[in-house]
């Protein structure tokens, strides 16, 4: 039986709750679980850096995504133009006030926030800062990206692009371009932001 050392980093897997001492790592190295394969975390070098670049990249075609037309759509000699604040006030429009806020939500109120956090922590990380904060901003990032919807999002557009594009001409806006790439940056953003790097980074950091 091996005797848990206080100086040992240790980690459980958050799917088989294994624990695991994860020792020193190199740049580009994984730590998986030996019993059900889970990724344990990617260590890399001064990823603080590109946290807060993908982050502010994100928010910037974020807000182009949410201020420009998304898509439009032409039939019959009728054209009308959709951005993505007008589908969901269209939904509203239809009586389903609660499915337009979770939309709003899922695509942008919170992948948003998560982002302006992510860049917040990115920076007081990279520059060293002792903030009482850090932890519960850590906290609420981990928690709320597994409610981000961005991919399953834009997954959903492309599918029913495809269907529609048979009934009626279909034109692809800026905003539409802008969230492909605010999505690009959200997962860049979110992958670079390793949760057992960041915890051990923000206890050196209390220490
Ligand atoms: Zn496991």
């Amino acid at each position: 039986m091996s005797i848990v050392k206080p100086e040992d980093d240790w980690i459980a897997c958050p799917s088989c709750d294994q624990l695991f001492a994860i020792g020193q790592m190199q740049h580009g190295e994984t730590a998986r679980c030996c019993s059900c394969n889970h990724l344990l975390s990617t260590y890399r070098n001064k990823p603080y850096e590109s946290v807060v670049a993908y982050s502010i990249s994100g928010l910037i075609f974020l807000t182009l995504a949410c201020s420009n037309p998304f898509m439009s759509f032409k039939s019959s000699g009728l054209e009308s133009v959709m951005s993505l604040p007008q589908a969901i006030s269209q939904i509203r429009g239809e009586g389903m006030w609660d499915l337009a806020l979770l939309v709003a939500c899922f695509i942008m109120i919170i992948p948003g926030l998560v982002l302006v956090l992510a860049m917040f922590l990115g920076l007081s990380l990279a520059l060293g800062w002792r903030n009482c904060w850090a932890k519960d901003v850590a906290k609420v990032i981990f928690h709320l990206q597994t409610w981000s919807m961005v991919e399953v999002f834009f997954i959903g557009v492309l599918v029913s692009l495809f269907k529609i594009a048979h009934m009626a001409t279909v034109g692809i806006g800026l905003a539409f371009w802008s969230y492909a790439a605010f999505a690009i940056f959200f997962t860049l953003a979110l992958s670079r932001l390793d949760t057992y790097q960041t915890w051990k980074r923000l206890e050196e950091l209390e220490a």
